[in-house]
């Protein structure tokens, strides 16, 4: 039988996707990896036919040793559209390929292309804003065994990213693509990497107007939380990673050595407290910790009021764990259904906030699609839509630029605008 969306989703998580050279990508966002690498894959939308959730994105594993041997073939052209077909079953699934935006070929005004600021990840704009994670300086070095930042910023992404680079870009995500939410994340940075995204989230939030969300290492002093949430952050991410404490130390050696698996735990509840139900979220990596672990932590983080998100275990080229096989389908649904069964238990009102998708998790709104269709389920999916509808005025409110800089948010001049330099330069 065929896989519904997000079904199909998890298997492209678990599988990824073969695309033979006669199929032609033009057109379509490139294949970058930036970050922790987990975007390293082709950005494809399935519809799913509800209306539920109309489309769920995938950021599919295309370049990793295992996508060779993916049953999951790509056909079709950039005009007559695309089929996902997998060879095994003979199940063909229509699928939208994003286009690349405009401004991942313009410059910053300091002369640096904007797709070395941030990248497009789903329908949120990542932007690493942090220097390179000091993990990786030590010898030998602390870095998480699954990630691959130490050998991304600074070669496929811009290592300095200066305000006003970070500011023209979400602007021309918001302005041309329709961005609403970008995430700033910087790994760990002792005791400064919260007081470095101050200036970004400050100007963000009164040039141009977006939902911002932070994910950095946890530091004790949690009053700097209170700063971030007093200067209009929307969401704070904590990477928890695994719950076995003897994985957690084994796989993330650095966040083990220098600040303890307890300190994430205890930053998220502090803000999961402070903030909105579902402003915040614990990070999860599925298929390396026993199964079990995986959904021990899934309920904890729940229960805090804050939502899962969990990222299929992707053995990304490079990473210590490279060869390590990603996980089985049958347990990744398993995980995914839990998901979504303990935010319904602690009525999280996911996917409340607009126009977010993101690409490289499964996201806990797409899972309703797992979940049995029992009365708890539509009660359940009747308050997620009040809540959607509650919260748009207050959405719109937090996504207006509360200083208007730049030409097309409200003019007042702006002359390091990248759209009013590309166009003096066509003039
Ligand atoms: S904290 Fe770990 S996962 Fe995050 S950037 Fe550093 S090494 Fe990578």
């Amino acid at each position: 039988m065929a896989l519904n969306a997000c079904e199909l989703e998890i298997d492209l998580f678990c599988r990824g996707m073969r695309i033979p050279d006669d199929v032609s990508l033009d057109g379509a966002r490139g294949i970058s990896r930036t970050r922790a690498g987990l975007g390293s894959g082709l950005e494809i939308v399935l519809p799913t036919g509800t209306w539920m959730k109309p489309e769920v994105w995938v950021n599919v594993p295309v370049v990793e040793t295992f996508a060779r041997q993916s049953p999951y073939v790509l056909s079709g052209s950039p005009r007559g559209g695309y089929l996902l077909t997998n060879q095994q079953t003979r199940d063909a699934y229509p699928v939208r390929i994003p286009r690349e935006p405009s401004w991942y070929g313009r410059q910053t005004s300091r002369d640096i292309p904007m797709s070395q600021i941030g990248v497009l990840q789903g329908t949120y704009l990542g932007i690493y804003v942090n220097m390179v994670c000091t993990f990786w300086n030590y010898s030998p070095a602390l870095n998480c065994r699954f990630c691959t930042t130490g050998q991304n910023v600074g070669e496929n992404e811009a290592a300095d990213k200066a305000v006003s680079d970070v500011i023209e870009t979400c602007w021309a995500a918001k302005e041309e693509s329709g961005v609403s939410f970008v995430h700033l994340n910087g790994g760990f940075q002792g005791t400064r990497g919260i007081q470095f995204t101050e200036p970004y989230i400050k100007a963000i939030k009164e040039e141009v107007g977006m939902l911002v969300g932070v994910q950095l290492a946890p530091e004790k002093d949690f009053s700097r939380y209170d700063r971030l949430i007093d200067l209009g952050v929307d969401h704070l991410s904590f990477c928890v990673e695994f719950w076995n404490p003897t994985w957690f130390a084994e796989l993330c050696p650095g966040k083990e050595k220098m600040l303890g698996q307890k300190l994430f735990l205890d930053a998220m509840e502090y803000c999961a407290k402070r903030m909105p139900k579902g402003a915040v979220s614990g990070e999860l990596i599925a298929g390396l910790e026993p199964l079990d672990d995986t959904l021990t932590a899934i309920d904890y983080i729940a229960d805090c009021g804050a939502f899962p998100t969990v990222c299929v275990f992707r053995p990304t080229v490079g990473a210590d764990l490279e060869a390590t096989p990603p996980p089985g389908y049958a347990d990744m649904r398993r995980v995914m259904t839990h998901v979504y069964e303990a935010c319904r238990r602690n009525w999280i009102p996911i996917g409340a906030a607009p126009n977010i998708e993101v690409s490289i998790v499964v996201n806990p709104d797409d899972a309703a699609l797992l979940a049995p269709r029992t009365a708890g389920f539509w009660t359940y999916e009747a308050y997620r839509r009040a809540a959607r509808a509650v919260a748009a005025p207050l959405f719109a409110w937090r996504t207006r630029a509360r200083a208007r800089r730049f030409p097309g948010v409200g003019g007042g001049g702006a002359p390091t605008s990248p759209t009013s330099k590309r166009e003096s330069a066509a003039a």
